[in-house]
This record gives structure tokens, sequence and C-alpha cells, in this order.
């Protein structure tokens, strides 16, 4: 259970307005900076922040990464309470790593499209057709897929995971589409079945909006990172040449930082959600880095709100549960994963 008794700050919490579309009323003023450390500090919570996050709120955070770097993080912090900026699956996934801490997420209707195109009901039922198939998941799946999974796997390990399976094998690939026609590309397996799911909100990054991309912007690099169902469909246009490939470069959310800090040109597009350029913009000030695709910002991510946050940590809510078993068996895949090796992300 949560922690309680924290005191409140009555002036700021009375500001919270809690809307369809989130907590907002709070602005991310220096006293509300002060009351967040301070509430963090009484609870003996640890904030993490993923790169899509809010620039407010990955300003306020102690980490900053991706989902799976985050979730090692709070596996090895010795706070015993994580609040997660982020969205659910991702606070799921610290909490099957860290199953004896409170894992908080500032607002537990911050939903992911991709996660929730596929249930573990339909997964259930897929299995049933291909009784023998290894069934391999993106990170970006609920707990419940999770436990339904034998190797979890990220954008940049996908090809390695799926490379490691007995041939003979029939693989389940979910849910992203995008990235299981790139594996199947990459990897030439034929015996590989991918599920139809895809990020809704960032379908928009298309073939052709990224062969003007390189049209009109010559001497620009472009930076993919693969760690969100946004930049899967990038990923997989740039395999098939809308973008010139030596001037492409498919990055962790480290090696990204790192390649901005020594890129020669001085304009980068980015493939990816939005939040992630606040990033870059600090770790190369000199350099302009410019979204592929500016309408790529993820609604669910921007629910983590300063009104949020504050609400979290006063209230020690919204505590996210994952049952024992479905934990255990989560878990289970996603070290299969890690065993594989390269997990990629931001380490
Ligand atoms: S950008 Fe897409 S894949 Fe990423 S969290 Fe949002 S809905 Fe999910």
């Amino acid at each position: 259970m949560a922690t309680t008794g924290v005191q409140p700050a009555p002036a700021l919490m009375e500001q919270v307005v809690d809307g369809p579309t989130g907590y907002t009323g709070v602005a991310a003023t220096p006293e509300w900076a002060e009351e967040i450390k301070r509430l963090a500090r009484e609870r003996n919570a640890t904030i993490l922040a993923h790169n899509y996050q809010l620039p407010e709120i990955q300003d306020i955070a102690d980490h900053v990464g991706d989902s799976l770097a985050l979730s090692r993080i709070a596996a090895e912090a010795p706070e015993d309470t994580i609040v997660f900026c982020g969205v659910h699956f991702m606070a799921e996934t610290a909490k099957i790593l860290s199953p004896e801490k409170t894992v908080l997420i500032p607002d537990q209707r911050a939903g992911c499209s991709l996660a929730d195109s596929i249930t573990a009901d339909e997964l259930q039922a897929w299995k049933a057709e291909f009784p023998n198939a290894v069934v391999v998941s993106y990170v970006n799946t609920t707990a419940e897929v999770k436990a339904l999974t034998d190797i979890c796997c990220t954008s940049s390990n996908a090809v390695d995971v799926v490379a490691s399976i007995d041939p003979e094998r029939e693989v389940l690939f979910l849910p992203d589409q995008f990235l299981g026609a790139h594996v199947k590309r990459v990897t030439g397996r034929q015996n590989m079945h991918i599920w139809a799911g895809e990020c809704h909100v960032h379908a928009g990054i298309n073939g052709e909006e990224l062969t003007e991309q390189a049209r009109t912007h010559p001497d620009a690099e472009l930076f993919v990172h693969p760690e969100c169902g946004c930049a899967t469909s990038a990923l997989y246009l740039a395999g098939e040449g809308s973008f010139p490939a030596d001037r492409v470069h498919i990055l962790s959310t480290g090696g990204m930082i790192d390649a901005a800090k020594t890129a020669k040109s001085s304009q980068v597009l980015v493939a990816t959600e939005v939040g992630m350029l606040h990033q870059l913009r600090k770790a190369a000030p000199g350099i302009d880095f410019q979204a592929v695709n500016d309408r790529a910002s993820c609604p669910y991510m921007k629910m983590i709100t300063p009104a949020a946050l504050l609400r979290c940590l006063v209230e020690g809510a919204d505590e996210v549960h994952v049952d024992p078993e479905t934990a255990a068996l989560g878990r289970n895949s996603v070290q299969r994963m890690i065993e594989i090796g390269n997990p990629g992300g931001g380490e």
C-alpha cells in the first residue's frame, strides 16, 4: 500500500482540477517544484520521467530515459516508492521488475494505443491457433500480455531476439506491425506471424512525409529513436529507402544524446515523439533539432501534468498493482530478453 500522512500543500492542491483530459490547474512554478521535491523526500520516493514527458516533468525528475532503462533504474533505486511519469504499461513494467516497491503513476488514465491493440484474450486465441509457436512481444504491452509471452523485445534488440529462436519454430510477433515487418525483412524469416497493431497516435509518420523531409533538408541527418511505437514506422520506412541510408541513425536515447554532442550537421531531423526534442536541445544547443512530424505528440504522455504529479505525491495515488503470478510470468519474459542481450534504449 502507498504510504499516507504526507502533509499536503493546501494552496496548490486547491488549484487542481480533474477533467476528461487529466488533472490541470497547477503551473510549474518554483513553488511547485519546491513542493514536489519536499513531498518526494517525505515519501522516500524517486521520480522517473520518460523522454516523451512534458519538459517541466522531465526537469523535476530524478532520472529521465526510456521505459526499460527506467524500469531497471526503479529496481536498483534505494527509495521504496517509485513515481513513474509515463504511460500505464511502463509503470506496470517497473512494478513487474520491482514487486516489493510501491509504484505510483500520476494519472492511471494515461494509456497507450499500441499496448491496447492486443488483449490477453486475443493473444490466448492466437496462441491456440499456433500452439507450438514462440511468442515475442514488444515491451509496449500490458502485464497480462507479457505474462503470456515467451520473450519480450525492444526495437533495439527485436532482430536479435527473433534470430535467437530455433528456425524450425513458428514465431508470433506482436503488437507492432511496423516493427514486425522490419524484423521479418532483416531476418528473412518466413515462419513469422505479425499482429496488425500500431500506435494510432503516430501513424502520421509516413513514407511521403519522410521522403519529402529528406528532399527539403538535403544536409540534415535523421535520428530515429526506436523505443516507442511512433518511431517504428520511421524505422521501417528508413529501411525501405525513404531517407538516404547513410544519413539515418537508429539510436537509443543515450546514443541519441551522445550523437547529438558529436554531430557535424547543423540540422537534425528527429523521428519520434516530440518530447525527445527537449533533452536533445539541452544536450546540443548549437544544433537545430526538428521533428519529422510535429504532430507526433502523445496525448497520453502529456496527461502527466504538474497538477497530476502534485496530486500523486500528496495522495499516494494512483498506485499500480500487478497480480503476483502475472508479475512473475511477465518478469520471466523480460528476463529472457535481457539474457539475449542488447536490450538497448538509453543505458
Ligand atoms: S506514443 Fe504511441 S506507443 Fe508511445 S506511449 Fe503514446 S500511444 Fe503508446
